[in-house]
């Protein structure tokens, strides 16, 4: 018999084993959450971006499905893509990472990566699976909770590219700078505009299911950032290809960090994704912050 894994909150359940329901119950104090939780008073998440007039913006196809994943995946940081509130008066398509999930997903236990995610229906290119959910951390706390020596961290952090102060900045995002990076807290006047917003989302505590999908090098998910609500953006999960039932769900963890030229020292830990293109180490982002 299965389970459901987020106890009524997700619209489908998430399904799980019994067994593996209980191993994971035993071993950590994990919440379901939808959304995001603050974990500082620095971090507002209620900032309504609300207009009453639809955004008129044509981000997925009739099937709710991304248009023109390749162009925006290839760009080093990201811009957000909006979607239109279900508050605003619109009966637009543009209102997809909002409504949830839809698709049938189950936890299980892999082979050498402890627990994974697996879909139990088809995905097609363009889908949006599911958000990450879970704890956002300010630049201290995250510091903080990066230098505690555990098996395994959940934050994830990423960059968004926001807009540019005045036009005498580059507007060349191939020249990454990370001096460009504003954390969330930082953001106090409209002087200090940033250019790359820092997200730090922590689902160790409290989260979502995203939060057991494995690392791989060759992943069939992308992220992309999707904004109606928050002052922080919403991260999405979108299959890059098309995935086959029973196929196990994975993310690239360095995708945004890359640039940083920070990842792979000897601390980091063994992939055992199993692609061809495998990097052989996981993404390692404890000196993110140095
Ligand atoms: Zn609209
Ligand atoms: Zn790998």
């Amino acid at each position: 018999m299965l389970l459901d894994f987020s106890n009524g909150i997700e619209k489908i359940p998430v399904l799980i084993s019994q067994k593996d329901y209980k191993e994971i119950k035993q071993k950590s104090k994990f919440q379901y959450i939808l959304n995001y939780v603050s974990s500082s008073k620095k971090i507002q998440l209620f900032n309504h971006l609300i207009q009453p007039q639809c955004w008129n913006q044509n981000n997925y196809d009739f099937g709710g499905k991304l248009i023109q994943m390749e162009k925006i995946s290839h760009n080093l940081i990201q811009e957000p893509i909006i979607e239109c509130h279900e508050n605003q008066q619109c009966d637009c398509r543009n209102k997809v990472v909002q409504k949830g999930l839809k698709t049938k997903l189950q936890i299980f236990k892999t082979k050498s990566k402890g627990f994974g995610v697996k879909t139990l229906e088809k995905c097609e290119k363009g889908e949006f699976i599911c958000e990450y959910c879970g704890e956002i951390l300010t630049k201290k706390e995250c510091e903080k909770r990066l230098k505690i020596p555990k098996e395994s961290n959940y934050i994830l952090t990423v960059l968004e590219f926001i807009g540019f102060s005045n036009s005498n900045q580059s507007e060349n995002l191939g020249e990454f700078d990370p001096k460009l990076i504003v954390d969330w807290e930082e953001k106090v006047s409209e002087k200090k505009f940033p250019f790359i917003m820092r997200t730090n989302i922590d689902s160790e505590y409290k989260g979502n299911v995203s939060r057991f999908f494995n690392h791989s090098c060759f992943p069939n998910l992308s992220i992309f950032f999707i904004r109606f609500d928050y002052q922080i953006p919403h991260v999405g999960f979108f299959a890059n290809r098309n995935i086959e039932p029973e196929e196990e769900l994975c993310f690239d963890y360095g995708t945004f960090i890359h640039s940083l030229e920070k990842m792979g020292d000897c601390d980091s830990k063994v992939c055992f994704c199993g692609e061809e293109c495998c990097r052989k180490f996981l993404p390692n982002f404890s000196n993110f912050f140095d």
